[in-house]
């Protein structure tokens, strides 16, 4: 299985580095060519605005949607959830709008409060999370499916073959939502 990861900016390495860690066969994808024969695609955490204008630049828009329509999961952690989400409510953008959710951007505070904690995930159990300058879900369309939360605010959730998180599995040890993801691509 090949899984690509979305390496125009933010913490590619990292998530390149978790795929290795579970033998999945990981390529950064800069151009549309990278796209070719990938059974899932990964958003890095980042800053959204940059990607997305990154992306733009790149050629990488429409290919990654017609990829979203022959039914190839995507994985967004943090900034990448951003660029899922169908909405954004304190921003004037919207990006590629994948999965019925409403996101706030740096919801969970300044990089200085930027913070460690363990969440319970549906279905994978307690893990380590990472939030940094995290985007909180505000809204959750009916097929949406929430499945951990912090404090109250939903950080994780999955739409048929999106899944998306306001932190970073890729920044700890433990990759067992990662392997969700994964079990979605095979
Ligand atoms: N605040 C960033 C954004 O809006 C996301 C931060 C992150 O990915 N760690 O894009």
């Amino acid at each position: 299985m090949k899984i690509g990861v979305i390496a125009v900016q933010g913490d590619v390495r990292e998530h390149l580095r978790a795929l290795e860690r579970l033998e999945v066969k990981a390529v950064p994808v800069r151009k549309p060519a990278d796209l070719e024969g990938v059974s899932g695609l990964v958003f890095p955490g980042g800053e959204s605005t940059a990607i997305w204008r990154l992306l733009k630049w790149s050629g990488l828009v429409e290919p990654i949607e017609e990829l979203h329509r022959s039914g190839v999961p995507f994985f967004g952690t943090c900034a990448g959830m951003i660029l899922l989400a169908r909405e954004i409510v304190n921003w004037p953008e919207r990006f590629f709008g994948f999965i019925d959710i409403a996101v706030e951007r740096n919801a969970s505070g300044r990089q200085v409060d930027s913070f460690e904690t363990e969440l319970e995930v549906k279905g994978v159990g307690r893990v380590p999370a990472v939030f940094i300058r995290a985007p909180y879900i505000r809204r959750v369309g009916p097929g949406v499916e929430v499945l951990a939360e912090h404090q109250g605010h939903p950080v994780m959730a999955r739409e048929g073959r999106v899944l998306v998180a306001s932190f970073h599995p890729e920044l700890t040890e433990d990759l067992r939502v990662y392997d969700l993801f994964l079990t979605m691509c095979s």
